[in-house]
């Protein structure tokens, strides 16, 4: 699905938005890994060089701008980027840079695997995620309407749904109102793309969070029209459990149940569905019963951070933002920029390294990737842990010291 425009290419420019805080530490610490690990497998073959664009307060300071239109088309050109965090004021209006990105690119995507490393401590019993989250990236909260309690836009809200529609609003002065939209468009081309990463990536499972049994129009929508590309688009792909449940009811559970068997003999993907509170609680107590999950724009963001937390913190999920249509992918850390330690060489770089060896998976370089990974892992097994993940008794390393051993690692590997 995604525009082979990578494949061939011996070299990639890589515009790279450095980010505010901790930004500038860890983006030299992902810039050698990238530089050590291409030269391992490719040596002269292919090459990458990085293109330094700036946004966030960095591009404020520089231009007076926070999105200077100069790195939107430099990466509207190149079709890639990786970004550190960025910092977006707070009070003045301002939107979020990280969502302002996603919209003018349309990167309606947000892909975040979670996995366990080794001697990363986590708070659970068993942190066995390995999952993959595609969470809508442009609709629901995203592009949500608001209005304040009292306000002239709430009043007159509520009076025409009260008058057209017999509303049961009655605390008219007191009440908020929010407007959730999510189209069936854009249900449909989220999960098409978790399906797809699935079969390209031999993922077992897709299961399609909601919050249908309340919100029937918009995250029930979401689920029946998820099931709908799942059985049209997919069907030599996948096993549905909609259809499972219809030939439970028409045929009985042991027929239905002999399809499901025969279904995962021929390696089909299991497409489910999951009430999304059951979800969380599962995602937690039981985490290998999820592979892909496919969420709307809320419910993905409460998953995104949970799972996170569930394998040891954001200091270790990567994230994407990505259009498998056009192209388009923005790599980012999913941390903060962390200004409690910015500056102070003790940021932990794992999540901006994690994302760029996304980014190397979606251009198809994907040996470079698996050496970085290999390595990395390598260094948790051994105990080179930065401060924010050394337990007791563990000298933390710095974020140089952290990259400068991997670097290590992937050049004599
Ligand atoms: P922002 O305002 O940009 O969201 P924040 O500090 O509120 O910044 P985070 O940056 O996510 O939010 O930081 C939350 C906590 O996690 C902080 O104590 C920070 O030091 C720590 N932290 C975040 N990222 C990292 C990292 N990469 N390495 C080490 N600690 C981190």
């Amino acid at each position: 699905m995604i525009k082979p425009i990578f494949s061939d290419l011996n070299h990639i420019d890589l515009p790279f938005i450095t980010g505010d805080g901790i930004g500038p530490e860890i983006s030299m610490a992902t810039k050698k890994v990238l530089e050590a690990a291409v030269t391992k497998v490719h040596g002269d073959s292919k090459s990458l060089s990085f293109i330094d664009v700036v946004a966030g307060e960095a591009a404020f300071k520089a231009t007076g701008e926070w999105l200077p239109q100069s790195t939107l088309s430099i990466i509207k050109e190149k079709k890639i980027a990786l970004k550190g965090p960025l910092m977006t004021p707070v009070g003045n209006g301002q939107r979020s840079i990280n969502v302002q990105l996603r919209k003018e690119l349309d990167l309606y995507a947000c892909v975040r695997p979670v996995q366990h490393f080794p001697n990363v401590p986590y708070p659970v019993k068993r942190a066995l995620l390995d999952i993959v989250i595609f969470r809508e990236n442009t609709e629901d909260v995203y592009r949500g309407i608001e209005y304040e309690a009292g306000s002239k836009e709430a009043l007159k809200l509520i009076q025409f749904l009260k008058d057209e529609f017999g509303a049961d609003l009655p605390l008219i002065d007191s009440t908020s109102v929010g407007i959730k939209p999510i189209s069936k468009e854009g249900s449909q081309r989220i999960v098409r793309s978790a399906i797809q990463h699935a079969i390209d990536n031999n993922r077992k499972r897709v299961s399609l969070i909601h919050k249908g049994n309340i919100m029937k129009y918009t995250e029930g929508m979401f689920r029946s029209e998820g099931y709908d590309i799942a059985e049209t688009e997919f069907k030599d792909h996948i096993f549905s459990m909609r259809i499972y449940e219809a030939i439970k009811k028409d045929q009985g559970e042991s027929k239905a149940r002999s399809i499901l068997e025969q279904a995962e003999k021929d390696n089909k993907i299991i497409v489910n569905d999951v009430i999304a509170d059951a979800g969380l609680m599962h995602l937690t107590m039981n985490p290998t019963c999820f592979d892909v999950l496919v969420l709307t724009n809320l419910n993905g963001d409460y998953y995104s951070d949970a799972s996170a937390g569930i394998v040891g913190g954001l200091g270790v999920a990567p994230g994407a933002n990505i259009n498998p249509e056009s192209g388009c992918g923005v790599f980012e850390a999913t941390h903060g920029t962390a200004p409690d330690i910015a500056g102070k060489d003790l940021a932990n770089p794992t999540s901006l390294i994690l994302s760029a060896c996304m980014m190397l998976d979606f251009i198809g370089w994907k040996k470079v990737s698996q050496v970085i990974g290999y390595n990395l892992r390598q260094c948790f097994e051994e105990g080179i842990l930065t401060s924010d993940l050394a337990p007791k008794g563990v000298s933390p390393v710095a974020c140089s010291s952290f990259s400068s051993s991997l670097v290590k690692k992937i050049s004599y590997s």
